[in-house]
């Protein structure tokens, strides 16, 4: 852990009071759904197809239940919806033969799981479990790099070292934190760092100056 990237979580903290998970659900089996459809989708479209899925079948028996053809159709507009869907059954599948349609709370059990990689693990850990992870995403990987504290050679690398430099009680909120700044300021094309209170210690604004 390191006071420099202590003190980036503060301001980001102080920068975003609201940052939390933006995927609407009301419990883990909910979050683990959206989580899965929200590959290559935005959270604001996420959160209107699962209002209009969840009005339908909110739980695994459920879906089970509505059939592939029509979670399809209830799915369509989130992007790769038909990998999406057949993913989703056969998770829905998975947890009601071996969880009694519960989901399970390992990392190892998650990620068994069809469509769930680290990622999806990781965002449902903290977020539904309260458990410490860091799901780094195209946000956190990007951001992190930017502020030099990882170096981004791949997401489970930069989560390694994000894990090492973060206190581990404030893991999961530094996850949200990160996103937040990623779709806020430090988008990827281009970042407004003219208004961003962390040009001081950011690395890629001290090289974007020089260069330019
Ligand atoms: S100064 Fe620019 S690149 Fe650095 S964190 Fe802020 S917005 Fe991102």
């Amino acid at each position: 852990m390191t006071r420099r990237a202590e003190k980036i979580l503060d301001m980001l903290a102080e920068l975003y009071p609201d940052a939390a998970c933006a995927l609407e659900h009301r419990n883990p089996f909910e979050l683990l759904v959206a989580t899965i459809l929200s590959a290559q989708c935005t959270d604001a479209r996420v959160n209107i197809i699962t209002k209009r899925l969840f009005a339908q079948a909110a739980t695994a028996a459920a879906i089970i239940e509505l059939g592939e053809d029509r979670l399809r159709q209830l799915i369509h507009g989130c992007g790769l919806h038909n990998n999406k869907a057949a993913n989703i059954m056969a998770a829905c599948r998975m947890l009601q033969q071996q969880h009694g349609g519960q989901v399970p709370r390992t990392r190892e059990e998650l990620e068994a799981l069809p469509g769930v990689g680290r990622k999806t693990a990781s965002v449902v850990l903290s977020t539904a479990f309260g458990q410490p992870a860091i799901a780094v995403d195209t946000h956190v990987f990007r951001v992190s790099k930017r502020l030099g504290l990882a170096d981004g050679i791949n997401p489970e690398k930069t989560e390694q070292q994000l894990m090492k430099i973060f206190p581990r009680h404030r893991w999961a909120h530094s996850h949200h934190l990160l996103i937040f700044h990623g779709r806020n300021l430090c988008m990827a094309r281009k970042p407004l760092c003219g208004q961003c209170p962390l040009k001081a210690m950011c690395d890629y604004y001290r090289e974007s100056v020089k260069d330019g």
